[in-house]
């Protein structure tokens, strides 16, 4: 793409360079022609080299003598042409600078059986004769001529002398900035050209970044069917070896057993349901969630919240400590929605706690912000988690971390639950030290 486009540029660039010559070539060979002074100017040059010729071909003159001599007329000739040149070029709408110059490449004297050649020139080194004088490398050639003419003259005894003689000349011309006026030419065109090419990577990017996003989803929704099937599988085996046993005699008969395969029978089905439930309500983005929102005195509600939590931890290591801020403070809340999200964050505590685990909930006010913090001395989150743990069905899923059960819709629910009631929730964590999650929510104080 890019090097189709520069390909086109260049392009563009060799025929507007063209096209920029040949109107400077039209231009200064009109001012050849048509501006008597300069064509005044051109004549007498003419006739100077002639007679130059002449002394050369009758008198005696020698070729090197013939040649300097040319080169000292020339130039006392260019001085005034030049001056010439440039008043014409100004009143011409010529907006640059250009300069001028005529060469010869070759001068034959011709004789009727004989040609005399006096001077050849190869073309890149060929003799500057009138102008002003510039690389060959750099010049444009305007026009050239190869004219054979004669000159008649008198020699010392009055008698008429006809030369007859060739000579290629060309007239070139060269423009100092051209470059920068074709490019000025074309800056609409490279404007563009550069646009285009930062809409093109611009759009590239974006859909490498939409692509890896695409797979990244996909990838967390294998996750969590494998995680929700997983989760599935455990309580539907246990029910169907419950049912299963339900249809022996023994345990039948035996009100001890029956009553403890009733209550397999129960608790699964309960955990089933929980896990529908879990699916079904935190599926639901912050937007959909309506707040039935109570006052409650910040202190009461959380002393009161640990407590319910405390309750349902029962197999485990846990020891559960308080620092609760001592003013009163009015918080107004979905008490549902709110404790769900802070069981959410006390249950990953113990979930990713290890063997025992210490968990600190503190509260302080500041600036009619409140804030609670529930720490861990857990497994820790590596750092390069931290900000997807809240996304939906973000699991960890490296390290030990990777048999515990869940879908990973714990903390997304948490934060849309926490987002829903104007707040903010942040998590810092150290591997192998812990976890602190922060919820800050306004204060009614
Ligand atoms: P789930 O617990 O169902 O996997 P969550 O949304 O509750 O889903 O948590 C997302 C992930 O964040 C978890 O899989 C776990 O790896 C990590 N995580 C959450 N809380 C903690 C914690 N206190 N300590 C260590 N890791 C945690």
């Amino acid at each position: 793409m890019a090097s189709i486009q520069a390909y086109l540029i260049y392009n563009t660039y060799e025929l507007k360079k063209d096209a920029f010559i040949n109107e400077t070539r039209k231009a200064i060979s009109r001012l050849d022609d048509e501006t008597e002074l300069i064509v005044r100017t051109s004549e007498a040059w003419g006739e100077v080299f002639a007679d130059l010729l002449w002394q050369y071909r009758f008198e005696g003159l020698s070729k090197t003598q013939f040649l300097e001599d040319l080169r000292i007329q020339g130039d006392s000739l260019s001085s005034a042409f030049n001056a010439l040149y440039q008043d014409e070029l100004k009143k011409s709408n010529l907006d640059f600078e250009v300069k001028f110059k005529k060469n010869i490449y070759s001068i034959m004297v011709l004789d009727s059986t004989t040609i005399d050649t006096v001077a050849i020139y190869s073309t890149d080194r060929p003799l500057f004769i009138l102008g002003e004088d510039f690389e060959e490398s750099e010049g444009y050639t305007i026009s050239q001529a190869r004219w054979q003419t004669d000159y008649t003259a008198a020699d010392v005894d009055g008698i008429d002398r006809m030369l007859e003689f060739r000579v290629h000349t060309k007239d070139r011309m060269n423009i100092s900035e051209w470059q920068r006026i074709v490019l000025g030419r074309m800056a609409t065109l490279l404007a563009g050209s550069v646009l285009l090419l930062l809409f093109v990577v611009g759009l590239f990017y974006y859909s490498i970044k939409n692509l890896i996003k695409q797979k990244k989803v996909a990838d967390v929704k294998t996750d969590f069917i494998n995680n929700i099937t997983h989760e599935l599988k455990t309580p539907l085996a246990t029910l169907g070896i419950a049912t299963k046993s339900l249809k022996n005699p023994e345990i039948r008969q035996s009100p001890d057993a029956l009553e403890n395969t009733l209550d397999i029978l129960d608790r699964q089905n309960t955990r089933l349901q929980k896990l529908i439930d879990q699916v079904l309500t935190n599926s639901l983005g912050s937007e959909e969630l309506t707040l039935k929102k109570e006052e409650v005195i910040d202190d009461e509600y959380v002393m009161n919240s640990i407590a319910d939590f405390s309750l349902s931890v029962q197999h485990k290591n846990v020891a559960l400590t308080t620092s609760i801020e001592p003013k009163k403070v009015l918080l107004k809340i979905d008490t549902f929605l709110f404790t769900t999200a802070l069981f959410n964050i006390l249950e990953n505590a113990i979930k990713y706690g290890g063997e025992s685990v210490t968990i600190h909930v503190a509260t302080t006010l500041k600036d009619n912000k409140y804030e609670i913090q529930i720490s861990d001395d857990g497994v820790g989150i590596p750092r390069a988690h931290l900000t997807s743990i809240f996304d939906k069905f973000y699991r960890v899923t490296s390290g030990n971390v990777h048999d515990v059960k869940g879908l990973g819709l714990g903390l997304y629910y948490t934060k849309q639950v926490i987002d829903a009631h104007q707040g903010t929730i942040a998590v810092e964590s150290e591997p192998d030290r812990g976890t602190t999650f922060s919820i800050t929510i306004p204060a009614n104080s």
